[in-house]
């Protein structure tokens, strides 16, 4: 794993979020984008050379719907940047770390995403992501 990618945080609003946040850090998100199969809107902001992702659901099958049924609004997880993601994954699962998608899927930002099991992590939600490179 190489340096922390971002960090997200659950919204119930993004676009009221997206005002606080704008405020707090004193600058616009850089970018917003829908992750149709995920069922989420996510806005990034940048500061220096930290990432913050804002989600929320667009429909209330996806997993930040369900996340945010059962729990307020606030941090939700911490992504890495791998070299390769698929690597990454057969190394933590001969560590016994289980993992919540059998295969990488496309997340926001152009990226190769998987989530490791929170109960194999200390209730952390780790995000692995890895840049898709053309
Ligand atoms: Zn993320």
């Amino acid at each position: 794993m190489q340096k922390i990618e971002h960090i997200g945080i659950a919204v119930d609003d993004i676009d009221k979020s997206n005002a606080l946040f704008s405020k707090i850090f004193g600058k616009a998100n850089y970018k917003s984008e829908i992750v149709e199969s995920e069922g989420v809107i996510t806005s990034f902001f940048k500061i220096g050379d930290s990432k913050i992702e804002l989600v929320a659901a667009t429909n209330s099958e996806g997993p930040i719907a369900k996340y945010l049924e059962k729990n307020r609004e606030g941090m939700h997880h911490i992504a890495f940047d791998v070299e390769d993601i698929e690597k990454e994954m057969i190394r933590l699962k001969n560590e016994g770390v289980r993992i919540l998608n059998e295969k990488p899927k496309q997340g926001a930002d152009n990226k190769l995403v998987c989530f490791l099991h929170p109960k194999d992590t200390n209730g952390v939600l780790i995000e692995l992501c890895q840049q898709i490179k053309h």
